[in-house]
């Protein structure tokens, strides 16, 4: 209605807001047409390969500035791309919250671990990965999805050429399912399944930037390598919150990152999804906190992070 009234009003000669001189429309109208204000640049929203793919991640810096003030980033991973990985969505859409990486084994899809639970003491625990029919229906559309190799395996114990292809095949796979090709990877089964040797095939012979490790640091500094990309802590550490509390208070004088990571089965054994709800709810309530996925921080900082020490 306001529209329509304005608009009629400037067709009759004049559009009065609140506030303005009634008297105005009685002057002689203004010759002077103000210039046209110049268009922004339009922003390259996604870098691509040299293949014209679009990389995971790499539209983080047309919307988020590096300027120079120091700045704190939360960010959050989950692995294997199990059943329990769609209640996680659910929270972080609650909360409008689009940081957040899966880490999925495309030479997996629909396996049962059901040792996972036995181990745990509790079979009635569910360690289920999608389907591929399940995965194509958009489970995880709007988040970052990550290499976590293609089955899973001990990757210490593999030459080469198989570390290359656990990595690569699983790349593709998640390029050729979701259209956006992944920039790094979580290392499967925990820190003791590699070697400095497989960090430098990596390095060299595959397309990840990145990869997650497993040891907590408990600290907010920026990753020592990218290549062994240690996290804060856990989704179900008991002192989760003590560190999520002493990230918001602590006073920013260095570009810091608070990274949690986890399983979603581990919500169910430990029974704290109400903990990854008010984690999420803090950190997207902070306004001094910036949200990003493992990928898009990898785009942020690539500069400043080497992949890997340059000698053992
Ligand atoms: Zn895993």
């Amino acid at each position: 209605m306001m529209l329509i009234a304005c608009m009629a009003a400037a067709i009759a000669g004049g559009c009065s807001g609140p506030g303005s001189d009634p008297s105005a429309t009685k002057k002689p109208a203004a010759t002077k047409v103000p210039a046209e204000p110049t268009p922004e640049p339009t922003p390259v929203p996604w870098q691509t390969d040299d293949q014209g793919r679009r990389l995971a991640g790499s539209d983080i810096t047309a919307t988020v500035r590096r300027d120079g003030t120091p700045k704190k980033y939360f960010t959050i991973s989950f692995d294997d791309g199990i059943t329990q990985d769609k209640r996680i969505i659910e929270i972080y859409k609650k909360y409008n919250f689009k940081g957040g990486t899966f880490f999925i084994d495309t030479g997996l899809f629909g396996a049962n671990w059901t040792w996972v639970g036995q181990t745990l003491g509790d079979p009635t625990l569910t360690h289920i990965r999608w389907t591929e029919e399940e995965f194509k229906t958009g489970i995880y559309d709007g988040y970052d999805v990550e290499s976590h190799t293609y089955d899973h395996p001990s990757l210490k114990n593999l030459g080469t050429s198989n570390v290359v292809h656990e990595i690569m095949d699983d790349t593709e796979n998640i390029y050729n399912l979701t259209g956006i090709y992944p920039t790094g990877m979580a290392w499967p089964g925990g820190d003791t399944e590699y070697t400095s040797a497989t960090i430098e095939i990596v390095r060299d012979r595959t397309t990840a930037k990145f990869a997650r490790a497993t040891t907590s640091t408990y600290k907010f500094k920026l990753p020592r390598y990218w290549l062994k990309w240690q996290p804060t802590c856990g989704i179900t550490d008991p002192n989760l919150f003590k560190y999520a509390q002493k990230f918001l208070d602590t006073e920013c004088t260095e570009d810091m990152l608070f990274y949690v990571w986890g399983h979603g089965y581990e919500l169910d054994f430990s029974k704290k999804w109400e903990d990854l709800d008010k984690l999420i709810k803090m950190m997207t309530e902070a306004e001094d906190v910036i949200c990003v996925s493992n990928a898009d921080f990898y785009w942020l900082f690539k500069d400043e992070v080497p992949a890997w020490k340059e000698t053992e």
